[in-house]
């Protein structure tokens, strides 16, 4: 018998191809990224056994508490939440993918924080650039993180003469709503947004990824161009 959370990740598969394919767009192109915060490491191995290879944690703190029972697991770790510079060295050996680069200043200490010589086991990407999206702040809402949509290509361009970085798109969480289609003009002005940014063809800056949709909006998402949705409570149940 399919567990639970096996179950759900079926049902979630068949509807992001569903989607893709309303959007003549192909499967391979979107990346399901399973968010596990609060979610415990037994849990996860069971979504890793599912299938499932993308995982997404909002806190750094939470993220390293849990890694040491996951590290046989061969698993991308996308950091999704606000990132504190203070975290940034733990940020750089624990997540291949940064989705929440919402300053030059944090973007400037992941990128003057590479790996250290003496890397815990699970230390990533030493020696290679790490991969960032910025997050948009697309409904301008006070209690979220992100920048503006004006000052997106300012900061592209920053972040492009670092180093150590490789910017690959943009990110964005729109306000919350109960009807999933109030998310559509959101997701479309991120994609434009990257189009936009694209064109002024900033060294070291390309805009194919787009981090965007929920578990009550992923569909839309990737009917406006999402190639990585970001899905918590619809594989794991809601969280405490
Ligand atoms: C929690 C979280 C998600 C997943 O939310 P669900 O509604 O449970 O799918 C996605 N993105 C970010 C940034 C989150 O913090």
């Amino acid at each position: 018998m399919m567990s639970e959370i096996a179950q759900n990740i079926a049902r979630i598969e068949k509807r992001i191809d569903a989607a893709c394919r309303r959007a003549c767009r192909r499967r391979e192109d979107v990346r399901l990224i399973a968010v596990s915060k609060t979610v415990p490491p037994e849990r996860i191995r069971e979504a890793y056994e599912a299938g499932l290879r993308d995982f997404g944690e909002n806190r750094v703190q939470e993220a390293e508490a849990k890694r040491p029972a996951l590290v046989d697991l061969d698993i991308t770790w996308h950091m999704i939440g606000h990132l504190q510079s203070n975290k940034a060295q733990t940020a750089r050996e624990l997540f291949q993918w940064i989705h929440s680069i919402d300053s030059l200043r944090i973007a400037e200490r992941l990128d003057r924080t590479p790996p250290a010589a003496a890397e815990p086991v699970w230390a990533h990407n030493a020696g290679t650039p790490l991969p960032v999206l910025i997050e948009v702040n697309l409904g301008e809402e006070a209690a979220k993180s992100g920048v503006t949509a004006d000052v997106a290509l300012d900061l592209a361009r920053a972040i492009g003469a670092l180093p150590n970085l490789a910017l690959c798109g943009l990110m964005t969480v729109p306000p919350l709503t109960e009807d999933p289609e109030d998310a559509r003009p959101y997701f479309s002005r991120l994609r434009e947004l990257g189009k936009v940014i694209d064109s002024a063809r900033l060294p070291n800056v390309s805009m194919g990824e787009l981090s965007m949709g929920m578990s009550h909006d992923f569909e839309v998402a990737v009917e406006e161009g999402a190639t990585m949705v970001r899905v918590g409570s619809a594989i794991f149940g809601e969280r405490p």
